[in-house]
């Protein structure tokens, strides 16, 4: 199949590419590398410089290029910057997605996977998330995420576009070439965070709160390896293709993690001694993060299989030990 990956140079994009490419499908990359890499778009990828903002080299690649599906992963992702700059997420996450849908109707193109998230619920009501549970994001990036979800449903309903929205957990480690991995600026999460000790590059890790009711007092949070993530968005164009209606999934491997543990499973894999300290919380951290993947596996055949947090954490490590400062 020929695949249009919108922001294949970023992080899941990236490595959503190479088991496109590892599994024989062409793959066209679109990205503006605002934050995305031009070192990490695959060799074999054909690759345009570009925004989606711009129906014009839009409507241009879609002319160019045969496109069985898409996979939109084009957006900004920093929960704190969406709070400061809720227009920026607007523009680029909702208003990129309307151009897009404009030019895939005017071409005929029916079928997208889309790379949404966890934010999209908010607090939750219950754990383990179901799909199901409400969607009351507490930040902009979530509510933005939320919105292109329902862009694709009225516009499926009007155009017979189908969709697949993918709601990642916490995303993390790295290919196992170690050719592409994590690579935000500035980064914010967790797991590159505790690595930049080890590397020389921060003194200690920040605890972000250890009052919360879980059973260290740090948050939970589900961690799915990035292979795993690039899986299922294969599986799901399958989906579509196979004639699948549009449909919504969690992302998760089901077991949560306390920002402890992966401290202390970090100090294992690195054998460094990561010291860290404890702070105030950050505003608007949910005490627990779970997902029930139930679905995906049931319907989609998703089959996670980088479980072990030292897994994951040994393939981040590989990849950050090798690039102290990401691509550069
Ligand atoms: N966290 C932390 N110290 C940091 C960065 C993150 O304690 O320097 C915590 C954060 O409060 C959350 C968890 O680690 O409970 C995962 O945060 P991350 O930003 O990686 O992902 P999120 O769950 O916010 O999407």
């Amino acid at each position: 199949m020929r695949i249009l990956v919108l922001g294949g140079a970023g992080y899941i994009g990236s490595h959503t590419v190479y088991e496109l490419i590892a599994r024989g499908d062409e793959v066209i990359v679109v990205d503006n590398l605002e934050t995305g890499h031009r070192e990490a778009v695959h060799k074999d990828a054909i690759f345009y410089e570009g925004d989606i903002r711009d129906r014009a080299f839009v409507d241009f690649v879609f002319e160019k290029q045969k496109v069985d599906a898409v996979i939109h992963f084009a957006a900004n992702s920093l929960v704190g910057e969406s709070m400061e700059n809720p227009l920026k997420y607007y523009d680029n996450n909702v208003c990129g997605t309307k151009v897009l849908l404009e030019s895939m109707v005017a071409h005929g193109i029916d079928k997208i996977v889309f790379s949404s998230t966890a934010a999209t619920y908010g607090e939750p009501e219950r754990i383990p998330i179901l799909e199901t549970d409400k969607t009351e994001p507490t930040n902009t990036y979530g509510e933005t995420k939320l919105s292109m979800e329902k862009m694709f449903k009225w516009t499926g309903r009007a155009h017979g576009l189908r969709f697949v929205s993918l709601r990642y957990f916490n995303a993390c480690g790295a290919d196992e070439t170690g050719c592409i991995g994590e690579a935000h600026a500035p980064e914010t999460h967790l797991i590159p965070l505790i690595l930049q000790v080890p590397n020389g590059k921060r003194d200690y890790i920040s605890i972000f709160g250890d009052t919360y009711p879980t059973k260290d007092g740090t948050c939970v949070r589900d961690y799915i390896h990035v292979t795993d993530l690039a899986a299922a968005h294969i599986l799901a164009v399958k989906y579509l293709v196979d004639g699948g209606e549009s449909n919504i999934f969690n992302l998760g491997n089901g077991v949560g993690f306390t920002v402890k543990e992966v401290i202390e499973t970090a100090r294992k894999v690195t054998g460094h001694e990561i010291p860290a300290k404890v702070e105030g919380i950050r505003a608007g951290d949910p005490a627990v993060l779970v997902a029930s993947s139930e679905k995906a596996r049931t319907v989609l055949g998703w089959n996670p299989v980088h479980n072990e947090l030292e897994e994951i954490i040994a393939s981040a490590w590989n990849w950050h030990k090798n690039h102290k400062d990401g691509y550069q």
